[in-house]
């Protein structure tokens, strides 16, 4: 609170979103921002919710970029989309689903469960822009797994049912945040964790994003820092890390 009212600098970051070749379609994990946050004033209806989120985040975002336009830059259609897997629902990483109204929308099922709660505008959580019309929404569980590799998660769920893409359970930043294992024949593995942390140096070091329960990430940075040890060489992908070409491989 007294760093949202009386700060005066702010740290640069992007907002990244990822797009996965699948043999059965485009898969996407998170789905960006929507310039509507930084056009429309009336974006955020709740005042008090606006003026700090005018103190907190100051973007600097193109109108044109949006979903569609960045899948375009990359070749990539918006019609391939079969699925976006959202991390949590803060508004940088739900942006763009109005783009891909065919895709399943898929999420945990204790962070749907925040739009249930009474104010989640509270925490940057906007019903209006994510039960939009025709949104196609599956909250998912994490099915208990004695598979030693996620056994620590206390459970997993096969996106493609094929063991290529893995949704875990990797709570802290919200109750609900999920990551993502993405595992190809002959490639490094990557763990893709929404805001889990805002960068790799921060999980490795246990500095906690100033979002979150504390003790909660701490328990999940080791998880993390442990399914790393079983999977050598698996690489740690946040949502907002510059990422210093370490996907270069997989682009
Ligand atoms: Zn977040």
């Amino acid at each position: 609170m007294l760093w949202a009212l009386f700060s005066r600098s702010w740290v640069d970051v992007p907002i990244n979103f990822f797009a996965i070749e699948h043999p059965q379609g485009l898969v996407l994990f998170d789905a960006g921002l929507d310039p509507g946050v930084q056009n429309d004033r009336e974006y955020v209806k709740d005042p008090i919710v606006r003026f700090f989120m005018r103190r907190l985040f100051r973007l600097k975002m193109n109108p044109k970029e949006t979903l569609a336009n960045k899948l375009a830059e990359k070749g990539l259609e918006t019609s391939r989309v079969k699925k976006v897997v959202i991390s949590h629902l803060h508004f940088d990483h739900h942006g763009g689903i109005a783009d891909v109204p065919q895709a399943e929308l898929i999420i945990s099922s204790d962070e749907w469960e925040k739009l249930s709660e009474t104010h989640p505008e509270r925490e940057f959580i906007f019903k209006e822009h994510i039960e939009i019309r025709g949104a196609r929404w599956f909250p998912v569980d994490f099915p208990d797994t004695r598979d030693p590799l996620f056994e620590p998660f206390g459970g997993y769920y096969d996106l493609m049912d094929d063991g290529s893409l893995t949704l875990l359970p990797t709570p802290g930043h919200t109750p609900g945040s999920l990551s993502m294992l993405i595992r190809v024949e002959g490639k490094s593995p990557l763990l893709l964790v929404g805001d889990l942390a805002y960068n790799r140096e921060m999980l490795m070091e246990d500095r906690v994003p100033g979002i979150g329960e504390k003790e909660q990430l701490l328990a999940t940075f080791e998880k993390v820092r442990g399914l790393q040890k079983r999977l050598p060489g698996m690489v740690i992908l946040p949502a907002h890390d510059f990422m210093n070409g370490d996907i270069s491989d997989f682009c």
